[in-house]
């Protein structure tokens, strides 16, 4: 295995013990792969897929794909086989991947946190539309995913992303996910820095780059210059965080090593102050850390979350300064993220005298028709765009004060509401079995069906609560940062029979009082049980709050 390190003149190495049991981290000369995924990735790089989708499987056909390519490699260009439908989740785990397997597959396009033109928006409604039985969703990762897809159709999907200035590369695997920035960067009037020209660089620099896309697991990137810290960056594995320096003025922080799944970590904060244009060299600095020294020997121990840990911040920063940057970063305090919702709803005033308009599409389901149809609203309205949030949200940007009202109007009777409930603003689905081979219950029709029936039981809430579903243990919507979070399992009913339901988790939060929600034991809850679970939880909070005192508050009390 070639050493990619980037190596500055001045770099000096760290001293690091060599242990007894390798992890399989390359820079302690561990370079034999130890599992089938790393003996794939060094049989080829995955990023040599792409032409064989072009000009071998895609004129084919599904059976010409090679299985290491199929159930692997595809994932470099966001390309996954779907569920088969009808299998239940009690099969998941029994079933090898390739009796899950359908023929169609689910796509992932990225965005990275960029404007979305009109025009761009109306490509993604039209591919949704004719190339993936009109579906869409707008997932917790700023995408747009498909399902349905043909392996016959990717060129022609691919050509018309390009042309809007989009890709799916690198959208899953070992590799650069899509990165999370702020919907409102540029735009909002309290921003403190804009970090938009950073995560273009990065992207820039490092999508598709060999030195990048074996890492030991997924890598993913977070960059706001919002307060409100709008990306969650507590569970990226890097976040850049906007932060003022007493004389250098704004910048950004640098925070490492967060993510969720069944072994949570909230990221730690380096307290550095890096200037906007020495982002990108951060970013390659941190990446080359995690694919040199990241654990490989484990899939389950692979994220960069369990080599901060081992390591510690002090010890990071050291590593990240002497090797990979050959400088030292300069001390800043960290900021404090606020407490509250950071995702942009409603009508807000721009720096520039226009407003932007954030709307809740729910549990983040839309379909080609509806992104073509937000499309007809943005340009008739004359609006600049629209951003994806990490919420399974859209903000529409730059729309004048007097079209305002038009709008927002418009954007509702596409069922776009700038206004919604707290259940449809504050409920968030991954996947589940309808299309995910991981899936143990379904999610986005149960969540959708939760969202009704809260809006009929409270119609008027006073209250923020976040409800957050997943249809197995990986958290894809962040089961653990939210004031309900539902972790799809089988469990018993009153009859003993095994049946789709949620472990349930109370009380966690990002932002101030970031924490993972409690687990509590005894709260399993069948899936038709959930109407009146959370009902019973959110009237007990209702009627014992204090003053002011916001849902995690009263759990943790
Ligand atoms: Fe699939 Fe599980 Fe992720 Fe949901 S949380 S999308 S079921 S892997």
């Amino acid at each position: 295995m070639p050493d990619l390190r980037y190596k500055p003149e001045s770099a000096q190495r760290t001293e690091i013990p060599r242990p007894k049991r390798g992890e399989g981290q390359w820079a302690l000369g561990f370079t034999e792969p130890l599992n089938k995924n790393e003996q794939s990735k060094k049989d080829d790089d995955p990023l040599n897929v792409r032409d064989r989708i072009l000009h071998i499987y895609s004129k084919r056909g599904f059976d010409s794909i090679d299985p290491a390519d199929l159930r692997g490699r595809f994932r470099w260009m966001g390309l996954y086989t779907q569920r088969k439908p009808g299998i239940d989740g009690g099969k998941t785990a029994v079933l090898e991947e390739e009796e899950l397997d359908d023929r169609y597959f689910m796509m992932r396009v990225r965005t990275d946190g960029a404007l979305l033109s009109a025009a761009a928006v109306r490509a993604l409604g039209e591919i949704g539309r004719d190339h993936a039985r009109d579906t869409a969703d707008v997932t917790d990762r700023e995408n747009i995913q498909y399902h349905w897809i043909e392996i016959e159709d990717v060129p022609a999907i691919w050509e018309k992303l390009e042309s809007a200035g989009l890709s799916t590369l690198e959208a899953c695997g070992d590799s650069p996910r899509p990165f999370l920035g702020s919907p409102v960067a540029g735009v909002a009037k309290d921003e403190i820095i804009d970090g938009t020209s950073a995560l273009e660089e990065i992207k820039r620099r490092f999508l598709g780059d060999p030195r990048f896309s074996n890492f030991p697991r997924k890598f993913k990137t977070a960059l706001t210059g919002h307060p409100s810290h709008d990306v969650a960056p507590e569970v990226n594995d890097v976040a850049f965080v906007g932060t003022v320096h007493p004389e250098l003025g704004p910048g950004f922080d640098l925070w490492v090593g967060g993510g969720l799944s069944t072994n949570p970590h909230l990221t730690e904060k380096l307290g550095v102050w890096i200037p906007l244009d020495e982002v990108p060299d951060a970013w390659e600095g941190v990446a080359g850390i995690f694919r040199d020294y990241g654990y490989r020997r484990l899939r389950s121990k692979a994220r960069l979350k369990f080599l901060v840990a081992d390591w510690g911040r002090a010890k990071f920063r050291e590593v990240l300064e002497n090797e990979y940057l050959g400088r030292p970063l300069v001390d800043n305090a960290s900021p404090e993220s606020p407490l509250g919702h950071r995702d942009h709803i409603g009508v807000h005033e721009q720096k520039d005298g226009n407003l932007y308009v954030g709307v809740a599409p729910t549990v983040g389901r839309v379909s080609g028709t509806l992104l073509v149809q937000l499309a007809d609203v943005i340009e008739q309205h004359g609006a600049a765009g629209a951003r994806l949030t990490p919420y399974q949200k859209i903000v529409i940007l730059g729309v004048a004060p007097d079209r305002l009202d038009s709008l927002v109007a418009s954007l509702d009777r596409i069922g776009l509401s700038a206004h919604p409930s707290n259940w449809r603003r504050n409920t968030m689905a991954c996947t589940g079995i309808e299309f995910c081979k991981l899936a143990i219950v379904d999610t986005k029709q149960r969540s959708a069906d939760l969202i009704a029936e809260l809006e009929r039981r409270f119609p008027e809430l006073d209250a923020q609560i976040t409800v957050n579903v997943n249809g197995c243990p990986n958290a894809c919507a962040r089961t653990q940062v939210a004031d309900i979070g539902l972790k799809g399992q089988l469990v018993m009913d009153e009859n003993g029979d095994q049946v789709e339901g949620f472990q349930v988790h109370l009380g966690g939060a990002t932002g101030l009082e970031a924490n993972f929600g409690r687990k509590l034991r005894a709260h399993k809850v069948t899936s038709a049980g959930l109407d009146d679970y959370v009902t019973a939880v959110v009237t007990n909070y209702l009627a014992d709050r204090r003053d002011g005192e916001h849902f995690a508050a009263w759990v943790a009390r």
